[in-house]
């Protein structure tokens, strides 16, 4: 399979122009499950465009439009090739170079997860600052949409894996505090407040 953007961000007929902005803990748009999207429009790859744009300049490695303002069931996600933090990928039961695949544009993706669990750090772009354990399936089977239209699948295992679940829980309007065992949750709660509390300050 070629590179999911190929084709769909081939043209860009328009400057890019960084209108996204991140939100933060405390706005409601995250808790906000989001809706299904039928036709891959102008406007929905305008938006992926921009999206990894600001995951990029943000320095994320996923992202997803409830943290951007739209509630759409639309995350982006691109492992770097320098990270040092392992990932797996299969297509088929074959395992790929996932950086072919990278970057990665999930639309409505249904996910099923193995028993087995992994616990590992984790951050979010709208809890700045705040890096947390978090327990999640160690493997992810994932079927969504690509920009073409089309209905892919793939398999996914560390930090991959991890990031498609932290995403399609945004999707949901799910945020990783929300998976913290109690005695972690005990220990961020100071941090968890505190970026609450900036963002209903900053309005
Ligand atoms: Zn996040």
């Amino acid at each position: 399979m070629e590179n999911l953007l190929s084709t769909g961000l081939g043209f860009r007929y328009f400057p890019v122009f960084m209108v996204l902005k991140i939100v933060n803990y405390g706005d409601p748009i995250l808790r906000k499950v989001g809706r299904s999207i039928t036709k891959v429009t102008p406007e929905i790859r305008e938006l992926v465009a921009d999206m990894i744009d600001k995951m990029h300049e943000a320095h994320g490695i996923g992202l997803a439009a409830q943290q951007v303002g739209r509630d759409l069931q639309l995350a982006v996600i691109d492992i770097p090739k320098d990270i040092e933090r392992p990932s797996r990928m299969w297509l088929e039961g074959k395992e790929v170079d996932l950086h072919d695949y990278m970057p990665l544009v999930l639309i409505n993706p249904q996910i099923t997860l193995t028993k087995k669990k992994e616990t590992d750090s984790e951050g979010c772009l709208s809890f700045p600052g705040l890096t947390v354990e978090v327990s999640r399936g160690y493997r992810v089977s994932v079927t969504c949409m690509n920009l073409e239209g089309k209905t892919w699948s793939f398999d996914a295992a560390g930090l991959l894996g991890r990031a498609v679940q932290h995403e399609v829980d945004h999707l949901n309007g799910i945020l990783f505090i929300d998976r913290l065992t109690k005695a972690e949750r005990a220990l961020a709660q100071g941090e968890i407040d505190a970026l609450r509390g900036q963002s209903v300050t900053a309005g």
